[in-house]
């Protein structure tokens, strides 16, 4: 006879009384259907403004295999997963979003490569339609240019929805760091990973919790958490701007000893001055971008606060 095993559903929450009911019954089908997989669903609610929480106790009635982590206030999604891997207990874990774009239909599909032997198993989407043009095309740009400067590449396409197995969760719970961007940590710990297709579908209902703003730093999280590429390239542009300066110069000190042109020099004084100032600011910037991260995760602060555990 098979043993059962426990999966752990991590899903994260943050107003979102609207699609609770609707998430807990597809799941739990999808889950009925896989009779060697005993499951375990960890909500943590992010600070909820709304009656999530109330919905979330009202449902743990009807489901007992609920855990409820209430955090104390809004920490983020990044936050809310680090708690979830970190309370799972199971033998599997999926993080999912509870808005349905992540199809639980894609569960067993996604056993069933674990039993094979993989250790990650990634849902890949095959296409975005369901995302705005300027969503797809930003993060078109975030991939790009982060798989070209840092190391691990992320993987496009693919969210958190993924498969991870007991040892990936350990490795990640390992992880000491503060500020957590999950999408890197997941690539970065590595293991034999292999994915599964899917469509993501729009939303059941209620908003997207992320904004452009929201995004763009998400982005600028990304971007700084993996590598040091950014600050390294200012040696490479100081290099170029000071050789350049140095032809430059060597040009007007010829015309000026030995042609005895005069040279006007308002027009190219004026570029070289705002121009530098600006490259010395954007430089500056970077600097204080990474100077800024080794400030907060000095502070070792948590990750998140829990208020209580239902
Ligand atoms: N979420 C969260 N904390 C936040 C923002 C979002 O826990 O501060 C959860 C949200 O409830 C959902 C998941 O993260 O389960 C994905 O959020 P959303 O669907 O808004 O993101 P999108 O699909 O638009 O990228
Ligand atoms: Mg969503």
């Amino acid at each position: 006879m098979v043993e059962n095993k426990v999966l752990s559903i991590i899903v994260p929450v943050f107003n979102e009384e609207e699609v609770l009911c609707m998430f807990m019954e597809r799941v739990s089908k999808v889950i009925k259907t896989i009779p060697t997989i005993q499951a375990e669903y960890i909500f943590i609610n992010d600070g909820s403004t709304d009656d999530t929480l109330e919905k979330l106790i009202e449902l743990k009635k009807t489901y007992p295999q609920i855990m409820i982590i209430d955090f104390s206030r809004n920490f983020g999604k990044e936050a809310a997963l680090t708690a979830g891997l970190q309370y799972a207990n199971g033998d599997i874990t999926i993080p999912i979003d509870v808005d349905l774009q992540d199809p639980p239909e894609l569960i067993p599909e996604m056993i069933a490569k674990w039993n094979e032997g993989f250790d990650v198993v990634l849902a890949h989407r095959s296409n975005r339609d369901s995302d705005t043009f300027l969503k797809r095309f930003s993060a078109n740009c975030f991939y790009k240019l982060n798989n070209k400067i840092s190391t691990p590449s992320i993987p496009d396409n693919v969210g958190d929805y993924r498969l991870m197995d007991r040892t990936v969760v350990d490795a990640l719970n390992n992880l000491p760091e503060s500020k957590r961007f999950m999408k890197g940590l997941f690539a970065w710990v590595g293991f034999k990973t292999t994915q599964v297709e899917y469509v993501r579908p729009e939303r059941a209902a209620g908003e997207s919790k992320f904004n452009g703003w929201k995004l763009w730093n998400f982005a600028l999280e990304g971007l700084t958490s993996f590598g040091t590429a950014p600050l390294r390239v200012w040696t490479y542009v100081g290099a170029l701007v000071a050789g350049i300066s140095f032809i430059m110069t060597m040009k007007i000190l010829i015309q000026v000893l030995f042609m005895g042109i005069d040279v006007p020099g308002y027009a190219s004084l004026m570029v070289a001055v705002t121009f530098l100032g600006g490259l010395q600011l954007i430089g500056i910037g970077t600097l204080g971008e990474y100077l800024g991260r080794t400030y907060m995760e000095s502070k070792n602060r948590p990750v998140f606060i829990v208020r209580s555990i239902l």
